[in-house]
């Protein structure tokens, strides 16, 4: 398995530290609003990279945290004159609700910064004592100058940026490529006692100290959206390697922009619509589709007819799904010499799927895949197959699309009555029929209908839908 490691800028074969084991950290949003689209392609496609790990039969530690000490978090939380707590509860709860819809899967810890403390205040003391890290007021500084590798991520070279960086306003750094670790209590700010006197970290320490304490001190994996190499991942370089003594990451793994006439979609530039905004009209599934359409190294455009492309995609998927699962409910006995042979033949979608993921997790490569079972499905499949057949078929489609995270079945969990039902209600609607009990029919349907559920009468039989 090929992975593009944004730190040797190159495709390499996928070997994990320990057999069978991937240490994934991955940063996740500031939580001072809903999260917006851009947001939601980091949450998706490594989601989609640990799904496709643990199919590969790996077990996955899959750490993401929760930013929830910030500059703009203690601005909402003034401006509603509430602590910063309550905002960062809020859109913490409410991007696990987007996450749920998403389909990501549940990561094996979220910490959060605000109940780390002890252990960043550890490693910031660590990097003083190293000679790493100075104080001044109050303040704790990262000297960039004393770790030697600053900028082999980025590919910055420290002299440049200097000559580059405007005098900084703030006096006490040593340099203007310093960055901060600690910053003293200001007022109406949330403060934690330390060494340096009251206050609270900077950003970058706490994905340094939340990697080491659940992950160890060297991870397979680290990702996160590519504005974050520099300077974010970069500093959380010289963190950890100087803290610990030890390589950070093996793996870099960086996903493009989400765009807006070809700019980033940012709060800051406020061109976002929040994923809230967008699953009002059109449903999370497709969104994860629309997402997985493209490599995702590469930027997407954000259109809504990109969005509807993906969701006529998806339907394709699902309807050919569908028929499957029809097909499947009526047919009986196994499979005949031609069937043996057609699902010998169906295991090429599997080895095609496996290639594109191989290769960078190519996912649009892989939704081909998915497109050509499902069209083979449409051919080889109908009426007159075997359940054996239609059953092997129908899992087959069905282990590639949960790699993607993509439910190729319609799920309707408003509706108030289970498949189950549905399907008894049916048959006693078919011998209603058979008796000439057309009241009994009718009723049947009537009932159906009031719970969400459309019947139609095909000649193979009779399919169902949720309305
Ligand atoms: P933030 O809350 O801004 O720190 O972002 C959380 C995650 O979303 C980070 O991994 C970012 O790199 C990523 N991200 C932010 N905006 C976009 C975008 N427009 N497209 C893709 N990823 C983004
Ligand atoms: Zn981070």
């Amino acid at each position: 398995m090929l992975v593009y490691n944004s730190l040797t800028k190159k495709k390499e074969e996928f070997v994990p530290l320990e057999e069978g084991k991937v240490k994934m950290y991955v940063c996740g949003p500031t939580v001072y609003d809903y999260i917006h689209i851009g947001n939601a392609r980091p949450y998706v496609i490594f989601d989609t990279i640990r799904r496709y790990l643990e199919y590969k039969g790996y077990e996955v530690n899959y750490v993401q945290n929760f930013t929830d000490v910030d500059d703009k978090i203690i601005k909402k939380a003034n401006a509603e004159g509430v602590d910063s707590k309550v905002i960062s509860e809020r859109y913490i709860a409410e991007a696990k609700k987007d996450a749920e819809g998403l389909n990501v899967e549940v990561a094996t810890k979220n910490p959060k910064v605000t109940e780390e403390i002890p252990e960043i205040i550890e490693m910031i003391q660590t990097l003083i004592d190293k000679g790493y890290a100075y104080e001044v007021n109050g303040s704790v500084f990262y000297s960039t100058k004393s770790f030697d590798g600053y900028g082999k991520l980025s590919g910055k070279n420290i002299d440049d940026l200097e000559a580059g960086a405007r005098v900084a306003v703030d006096d006490a750094k040593k340099s203007p490529m310093d960055f901060v670790l600690w910053k003293p209590k200001k007022d109406g700010e949330p403060y934690w006692t330390s060494p340096w006197g009251d206050g609270r970290p900077g950003w970058h320490i706490e994905c340094s100290v939340m990697a080491k304490k659940y992950l160890g001190d060297t991870i397979d994996i680290h990702a996160g959206g590519e504005d974050l190499i520099f300077p974010h991942h970069e500093n959380e370089i010289a963190q950890s390697e100087a803290a610990n003594g030890k390589p950070f990451a093996k793996y870099w793994l960086h996903n493009g922009f989400i765009n807006v006439d070809n700019k980033k979609m940012s709060k800051s530039l406020g061109n976002f619509f929040t994923l809230r905004e967008i699953t009002a009209h059109i449903p999370y599934d497709v969104v994860r589709f629309f997402i997985l359409s493209g490599h995702y190294r590469s930027p997407i455009n954000f259109s809504s007819e990109l969005m509807e492309a993906a969701g006529a995609g998806l339907d394709r998927i699902k309807n050919s799904y569908k028929s499957l699962l029809f097909f499947e409910s009526k047919a009986t006995g196994e499979m005949n010499e031609k069937e043996k042979e057609l699902n010998l033949e169906a295991d090429k979608f599997k080895l095609d799927f496996e290639k594109a993921m191989d290769n960078d997790f190519n996912t649009a490569d892989a939704i081909t895949a998915i497109f050509e079972i499902s069209r083979f499905a449409n051919t080889n499949v109908n009426e007159n197959s075997s359940k054996e057949f239609v059953t092997s078929i129908r899992e087959k489609f069905l282990e590639l699309c949960n790699v993607l995270g993509i439910i190729p079945f319609e799920e309707n969990k408003n509706s108030s009555i289970s498949e189950e039902e549905i399907q008894k209600l049916i048959d006693e609607r078919t011998a209603a029929k058979k008796e000439k009990n057309f009241a009994r029919a009718d009723e049947i349907r009537e009932e159906l209908l009031s719970k969400g559920v459309v019947i139609e009468d095909t000649r193979a039989g009779v399919r169902w839908s949720y309305k």
